[in-house]
């Protein structure tokens, strides 16, 4: 190296070094307005920067001299200080109080719409409730010592909740158990995207070796739908005992699982009166009774102290369509054994009267509907289960020469095994194919499908918006709802009933006799309040237990129980899922005790959802979301870029510009504040979390749920 290069490398060396103070005062200020280019000059939230500049600087000169003295400050009151050193004022004109307000508002509606369905131990001051009115404290039931002799009937499901649904219900003697139905229930529109819940099924999980028998009263859903998740975790050779058609609905729906477990069905005939010996100490008896399925039974249970009558769900007729309800047998077990306790469903117990016609009549009127609209096609919606129902219209149909094709998944699997069974009487050449009966002429057409409650993806919505393959509805189709809408449909149905009006369609609704002059067009499977009268005077029972129904109609059950029929109030007991009633070995009822029970929740997928899922979803329906995501300089802890604000159910980004440049202002100035006092991510989070919802409640008086996410680099 020549002595020129040398100098010219030593002069560079100096300037370098002379300009190295002003390269990093530059590159620094560069950096700081990249960071906070919005609130720079000429950036659009500079309106809100109130003198940035010096601002900054004193915060900077404030925290070189904290950090020396931070060691001793700490040591006397540390968290206030940092806290309020980190502080930044919100310039907002609501109270933190009033914002706090405004959450436990908020998360008390939510918690009330979440946990209509879970079950601690829920307040039941009834007069039956079996502590003369008293609501049982925790003490008791944690003294609750089971009496050894007594025959234990356990609810887990289909008692007091909101709707009806998921029954089952436990019998326990001896460390024997027998289980029967297991139903699910149709969550309604407050769980949002919860599909159906089944019961918890823990107690049973927990002794499962002492479970001798699993019975089922009949096929429909709040009975046997919850079989699939179920019956795989009991032992595969635990009886299984129900009527042809019960059992033939319970492994259709098990041939949806994966892997078929391969179990042990028993199928059972009721006219057969067969005494079934389970264990060693119950004997169980299926009992012919009228409802609207076939296979419809109630269970008759022997157990050392007295026999037990289980009415599963039922109505009475004068003059039913198949074999009358079994009160020969029923009468012959009255007079020779007396009925020691009478558990009786509730669904209509606030129905007044008897049945004022049968299921011919509904026949009947079906027929009336083909004769008054001959020239257009028939579509008659009922529930899938109604075999009975679906019978009517074949006959009706055959006799008028029309065909018949049904349409949905339910109603044609559901039809399989009724013709399995033999639980359906079908008239020859009458049934077709949907692709094929459309090729008919419209005065030859009926059809038969699902959707009678309204339900968007059933078909006679898919009819109504034009996505079912086969059918577009026409101003020449008559519609028959041969249903009533479950309560909580109402307005799916009104929905349903008015596309089809629009589309010039006419509609015959059960219940609308006076527009329609036709009807009545169905019948429910429940008996009413007179009925009830008449059968449980019948089976004179010494104890009674109202159960299948919501707390109401279990009272007015047991209201009916104790004034009409004249039963002891003190041998009526209503009870909830999960307490334990004793049947005595002196034949008398008591409360004692409770076992765990509560909900799974599951989406349509099957797939089961958590609780708190539901939580948030509520809140977040209600108020939204806001999230935050701050990047921020792992060395200097200062923001190296402007933080991305997602706004998803709460305001539109968009329309709300004032606002999020609030927040940026807000971020900027917190994260320069916690540079100084560096407190934990967690704390920073925290701090974050609660002056956004208020800055953001302060706006719009609404507290969506704010998640800060926060990334060092
Ligand atoms: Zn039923
Ligand atoms: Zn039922």
């Amino acid at each position: 190296m020549n002595k020129q290069e040398q100098d010219r490398r030593a002069h560079l060396l100096k300037m370098r070094e002379e300009r190295l103070p002003g390269i990093k005062k530059n590159f620094e200020e560069l950096q700081k307005r990249n960071f906070n280019s919005n609130f720079a000059p000429g950036g659009k939230d500079e309106k809100l920067v109130k003198k940035p500049a010096k601002a900054a600087a004193k915060t900077t000169k404030k925290a070189t001299k904290t950090a020396a003295k931070t060691a001793k400050a700490k040591a006397e009151k540390p968290d206030v200080t940092e806290a309020e050193k980190r502080k930044v004022n919100l310039s907002v004109s609501t109270k933190k109080g009033e914002m706090v307000h405004h959450q436990r508002m908020l998360s008390q509606d939510v918690n009330a719409q979440a946990t209509q369905h879970i079950i601690g131990v829920p307040v039941n001051k009834s007069r039956y409730n079996g502590y003369k009115g008293a609501q049982v404290t925790n003490a008791q039931l944690k003294s609750a010592r089971p009496d050894p002799e007594a025959v234990r009937i356990i609810p887990i499901g289909g008692l007091g909740e909101f709707g009806i649904g998921k029954n089952m219900t436990i019998i326990e003697y001896k460390g024997e158990i027998i289980v029967v139905d297991m139903g699910v229930l149709f969550a309604g529109d407050d769980y949002p995207g919860v599909n159906y819940m089944i019961p918890d099924i823990k107690y049973l999980e927990d002794n499962m070796a002492n479970v001798k028998a699993i019975l089922f009263t009949h096929a429909h859903l709040d009975h046997i739908g919850a079989c699939r998740h179920l019956l795989p975790k009991f032992n595969p050779l635990t009886p299984i005992y129900g009527t042809d058609f019960t059992l033939g609905m319970i492994k259709k729906q098990m041939s949806e699982l994966e892997d078929i477990p391969e179990l042990n069905y028993c199928p059972v005939d009721p006219f057969k009166h067969e005494q079934i010996k389970v264990s060693e100490h119950f004997s169980v008896e299926f009992i012919h009774t009228l409802h609207s399925i076939p296979g419809n039974t109630a269970i008759v249970i022997r157990t050392p102290n007295g026999v037990i009558y289980l009415s599963g769900d039922w109505r009475h007729e004068e003059k039913p369509m198949g074999v009358q309800t079994d009160y020969e047998r029923i009468d012959e077990i009255v007079k020779k054994e007396g009925i020691t306790l009478m558990l009786n469903e509730s669904t209509n117990i606030d129905s007044p009267g008897k049945h004022p016609h049968s299921e011919y009549d509904v026949g009947d009127n079906l027929g009336k509907v083909m004769d008054n609209y001959a020239s257009g096609r028939i579509i008659v919606s009922c529930f899938s289960s109604q075999i009975g129902r679906i019978e009517l219209v074949l006959k009706e149909a055959a006799e008028r020469g029309r065909k018949v094709a049904f349409s949905g998944f339910s109603m044609i699997n559901n039809l399989e095994v009724a013709l399995r069974s033999k639980s359906i009487k079908v008239p020859k050449d009458t049934i077709m194919k949907m692709e094929d009966i459309i090729k008919l002429p419209d005065d030859k057409v009926t059809i038969v499908c699902t959707g009678s409650q309204g339900e968007l993806n059933a078909v006679l919505n898919r009819m109504v918006t034009g996505a079912h393959k086969y059918i577009k509805i026409k101003s020449t189709d008559t519609i028959v709802f041969s249903s009533n809408p479950i309560p909580g449909n109402e307005p799916h149905v009104v929905n349903t009933v008015d596309g089809l009006l629009r589309e010039g369609a006419q509609v015959i609704q059960n219940g609308k006799n006076h527009i329609t002059n036709l009807g009545p067009l169905h019948l429910s499977g429940h008996a009413y309040y007179e009925d009830h009268v008449e059968f449980v005077t019948r089976l004179n029972p010494t104890n009674y237990m109202p159960y299948h129904g919501e707390f109401y109609m279990l009272e007015h059950n047991a209201e009916m129980a104790e004034n009409v029929i004249g039963i002891p109030r003190d041998n009526i007991i209503i009870s909830d899922d999960g307490d334990v009633v004793e049947l005595t070995k002196d034949r008398k009822i008591r409360r004692n005790g409770r076992i765990t029970v509560g909900n799974k929740l599951y989406d349509d997928a099957d797939q089961q959802v958590h609780e708190a899922v539901i939580k948030d979803r509520i809140h977040i329906s209600r108020e939204g979301i806001f999230v935050i995501i701050l990047t921020l300089s792992k060395k200097t802890g200062r923001l190296i870029k402007t933080p991305d604000i997602v706004s998803r159910a709460f305001i539109y980004l968009d329309n709300s510009e004032d606002l999020i440049g609030k927040i940026r202002h807000y971020l900027r100035t917190k994260t320069d504040k916690s540079v100084s006092t560096d407190p934990e991510l967690k704390t920073l989070k925290e701090e974050i979390k609660e002056d956004i919802t208020h800055i953001l409640f302060d706006a719009t008086g609404h507290t969506p749920i704010v998640i800060p996410v926060i990334n060092k680099v």
